[in-house]
């Protein structure tokens, strides 16, 4: 555990070193990434090879943090994720729920379907 977080730590001091040096460009470095990430994702559909999308995951990955950093919007970021992971698990519920109440047997009847052959 503590390797895990001494390796985090070197990461995120890498990270700022490289955002100190490029500074602004790396904006237009994480769109560039971004760019490759979207290709990498097309091969892996067309071709099924997961090593350009390994890569280009990695690079935003990499970039991305170092922009939040630049722009000092880490906390923001990290609240904008919560909230928004939030609100994709309610529509999913919500979702869910759309289903059963089609179904006209609620959380309750499903649970006794599943189970009728058990
Ligand atoms: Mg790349």
């Amino acid at each position: 555990m503590i390797e895990i977080e001494n390796m985090i730590d070197e990461r995120q001091q890498k990270l700022r070193q490289i955002a100190d040096h490029y500074q602004e460009k790396q904006l237009w470095k994480l769109a560039e990434e971004c760019g490759e990430l979207v290709q990498a994702l097309s091969k892996y559909v067309l071709t099924g090879d997961k090593c350009p999308a390994i890569e280009e995951i990695a690079d935003v990955k990499n970039v991305a943090p170092q922009v939040e950093y630049l722009l000092e919007i880490g906390d923001d970021v990290e609240l904008m994720m919560e909230y928004k992971l939030d609100r994709t698990i309610k529509e999913m519920e919500k979702r869910q729920k759309k289903v059963l109440e089609k179904l006209n047997c609620g959380i309750t009847g499903m649970r006794n379907w599943k189970n009728k052959d058990a």
